[in-house]
């Protein structure tokens, strides 16, 4: 394997600095090119300082104006900031590989500018292909980008596929943790505090993505995901809770054999994979000692008290701009719960009615829904029905942010 330069989107997260982990393990491998994050200039001076790349990037002019006074790499490493900065991170020319590793809708357009630039691209920001994964898909297939699943369940098909004839995988099976929330009565999710919903039992991950996981909103995301990065239709993806979190996702093929990846859950391994592919790196971590694990449990999920999982799924089957407004509205719905703003089980009702509202304008002829439309908002938007552009998915992505805040007003005030 060839010595590979790397931009970092979102280094000072929880995918970055695993990334970057790997990275200092392999420093014969990997260099680090550019190095971006939203507004955490303590830590990007940290790794600046580390690994010397010949960019900065922070989203937030303010903290970049900090990071350059911190002087990291000797004042060596240019600073900068916004979106432009983040466009030039990613699309680079000395950039073989990037890792798109932010968080949420934030990301497609510096995803969209390594696909563009073809690059081979490390897909950890899931949101990007939920929000606009047949256009990255179809992109791709013109500039030669290789787009790579870091997703660990997605990882794990990816790597059951290695060497497959994709046309004879029947099902894919994503296994899913269940969060905190798994074996809890319904009568009970009333009263869950924001520290157990950020709690999960198995991984250690962002905010966003926690509570994605408690709400199973997070297994809803990756199903999208998945019918993009494999091209299947949904009917041929299914989800099955796995507590352990030792099976990370299988494939089942056409003569009924079923190929699984197991490993401990650690977000290293699929990195590595990513960065290495086609190639595997020794990778010295805790091994997965299957004698003391001793049981691998498996059981339906539970969509009464997962509502979040089958709302994504219903935006899938109706696909167009649909799965991009309900993830905005996710995005808007979790920041207002990570704020205080509602108690748990609210999630998933506020995305309910966001979704229900989402139908309606996309089949006026079915039931009524909860929130009254405004006037300007009685014709389907185009970008609803089919995401042909970056701007229409930034369009359906803003229409359920903006659904999920008048959902979220209207009832503070009643
Ligand atoms: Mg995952």
């Amino acid at each position: 394997m060839d010595h590979k330069k790397l931009t970092i989107l979102g280094s000072t997260g929880s995918i970055g600095r695993n990334t970057l982990d790997v990275v200092s393990r392999n420093p014969d491998r990997f260099s680090v090119h550019a190095l971006a994050a939203h507004s955490n200039h303590e830590l990007l001076a940290r790794q600046v300082e580390e690994f010397r790349p010949a960019l900065a990037v922070l989203f937030d002019e303010e903290a970049a104006g900090r990071l350059k006074e911190l002087r990291p790499n000797g004042g060596r490493t240019a600073v900068a900031w916004g979106m432009e900065g983040l466009l030039e991170a990613a699309g680079a020319a000395e950039v073989d590989q990037v890792v798109a590793g932010m968080v949420g809708a934030a990301g497609l357009l510096p995803t969209h500018a390594a696909v563009s630039a073809g690059k081979q691209v490390g897909v950890a920001n899931k949101e990007v292909m939920v929000l606009a994964g047949e256009l990255m898909m179809n992109l791709a297939r013109q500039t030669g980008a290789v787009l790579l699943p870091v997703d660990s369940e997605h990882n794990a098909i990816f790597q059951c596929l290695n060497g497959e004839d994709g046309a004879q995988a029947e099902r894919i099976i994503l296994t899913a943790s269940g969060g905190p929330f798994l074996d809890l009565p319904r009568e009970k999710f009333i009263s869950i505090t924001r520290e157990q919903a950020l709690r999960h039992p198995n991984w250690n991950m962002g905010p966003k993505i926690t509570i994605d996981s408690a709400t199973m909103m997070n297994k809803g995301l990756e199903v999208i995901e998945a019918r993009w990065f494999f091209g299947l239709p949904p009917e041929q993806i299914s989800v099955l809770v796995h507590p352990q979190s030792i099976v990370h996702s299988m494939v089942e093929f056409v003569d009924g054999s079923v190929l699984a990846q197991l490993g401990l859950p650690d977000m290293r391994v699929p990195i590595s994979y990513c960065l290495s592919y086609p190639e595997r790196l020794p990778l010295d971590l805790p091994r997965l000692n299957l004698g003391a694990v001793r049981n691998l449990e498996f059981r339906e999920v539970d969509h009464e008290r997962f509502v979040c999982l089958s709302l994504a799924l219903r935006a899938l089957k109706l696909e167009g701009g649909v799965p991009a407004a309900l993830n905005g509205a996710n995005e808007e719905v979790v920041a207002a719960y990570l704020a205080g703003g509602f108690p748990f089980h609210r999630i998933g009702s506020i995305l309910e009615e966001v979704m229900e509202h989402l139908e309606q304008e996309l089949n006026p002829a079915g039931p009524t829904p909860a929130v009254k439309e405004r006037p300007d908002e009685a014709l389907t938007p185009g970008y609803l029905k089919h995401i042909a552009t970056v701007d229409d998915a930034v369009a359906a992505d803003g229409h359920g942010r903006k659904l999920a805040l008048r959902i979220i007003s209207q009832a503070a005030n009643t």
